[in-house]
């Protein structure tokens, strides 16, 4: 990893402030596990401490030490443009463009808070003051350790905080399948036992407490509407809004349904496209050197890692996948050999 200079970022919080911690849309295991690590080290520091998220957060992740405490955007717009406007500093963690909180991106930019990102994406955008960003680390809460170490607060580093951010890299990496090549993240990971948390245990919370209806859309979209195209070493999923409904389909639950479809062999690039709150959330997967940022990017307005992106369309379901398919022929060759 290139040397991350921590320096400017504790420079601004040597007195107690008013912190607002932002994170994306749909949030994730790392999102809201970066946040809320932030938020309980933040708190042993004095400061006076907010996490805002766009929408709601899956119920899987409703364990988490803090997570009561976050305020939904979407739900408690009054609450939460009151506490951006009135922080000191703004956090945003886990992603890297302020348009990925939808409307509340707009009031954080009207906000004269100064903007911190701590993010592992690629590409981050020029709307912060200060960043923590590089692509080369397991996840965001990887970096939310780095972070309290540089600070000289492992000291503080306790049994909640560490549950948060061990949720962040195990959601992140495909509970350490990808994204984790590294000796610093399995030492991080040493230390995070160390202050007490139970690994077992937060994988069992996130991972062992699907709805039945959960297991029943993953086997109806893997038997019933999964398509296969191997010469283009490519497998996609289509799931409408009457599938959700089917299903009752809660928040959360097409979260690694991608990745079955990227399981199979030679197949190197999974899609997901779902009809959901009136646009088309689309998940893209790769193995190897196909970066799916970048094809997100240049074709869906999208973005976010090598190997995992996604985007949020407002052409119908249809036009939406026949894009994608026509794109494919385009591909061929370098789907074909990623390594
Ligand atoms: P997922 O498919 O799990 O929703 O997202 C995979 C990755 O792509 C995540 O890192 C997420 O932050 C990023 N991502 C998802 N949707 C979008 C989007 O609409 N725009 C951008 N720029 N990134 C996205
Ligand atoms: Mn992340």
């Amino acid at each position: 990893m290139e040397n991350i200079n921590f320096i400017p970022v504790i420079q601004q919080l040597s007195r107690p402030l008013s912190i607002v911690i932002v994170t994306h849309t749909n949030p994730d295991g790392d999102a809201i596990g970066s946040s809320l690590a932030l938020f309980l080290y933040f708190l042993k520091k004095n400061h006076k401490v907010q996490v805002i998220v766009p929408d709601p957060f899956p119920d899987f992740l409703a364990w988490m030490p803090g997570h009561k405490d976050v305020l939904i955007y979407k739900s408690q717009k009054t609450e939460a443009t009151a506490a951006i406007l009135k922080a000191n500093v703004i956090f945003a963690a886990d992603f890297n463009n302020l348009n990925r909180l939808n409307d509340a991106g707009n009031v954080v930019k009207q906000s004269k808070a100064i903007k911190i990102l701590i993010d592992h994406h690629l590409y981050p955008s020029d709307e912060f003051d200060l960043k923590i960003s590089t692509p080369e680390t397991s996840s965001t809460s990887e970096l939310v350790f780095d972070f309290i170490e540089a600070s000289g607060d492992l000291h503080l580093l306790d049994k909640n905080i560490a549950a948060c951010i061990y949720a962040g890299i195990i959601t992140d990496t495909g509970s350490l399948s990808y994204s984790c090549n590294y000796v610093k993240t399995y030492n991080i990971i040493a230390e995070l036992i160390r202050v007490g948390i139970d690994g077992e245990q937060i994988h069992r919370l996130i991972y062992d407490t699907y709805s039945e209806n959960r297991l029943r859309l993953l086997g109806y979209a893997i038997s019933d509407q999964l398509m296969v195209l191997p010469d283009y070493h490519t497998a996609y999923i289509v799931l409408t809004a009457g599938d959700l409904r089917r299903f009752d389909y809660q928040i959360g639950d097409t979260e690694d349904v991608v990745n079955y479809a990227l399981s199979i062999k030679n197949i190197n690039l999974a899609a997901l496209f779902m009809e959901r709150d009136g646009i088309v959330k689309v998940s893209f997967r790769s193995k190897g050197h196909f970066s799916v940022d970048q094809f997100a990017r240049d074709h869906f307005d999208g973005g976010g890692h090598n190997n995992a992106s996604g985007a949020n369309c407002s052409t119908s379901l249809t036009e939406t996948v026949s894009l994608f398919r026509e794109l494919l022929p385009r591909y061929q060759s370098k789907l074909k050999s990623v390594y």
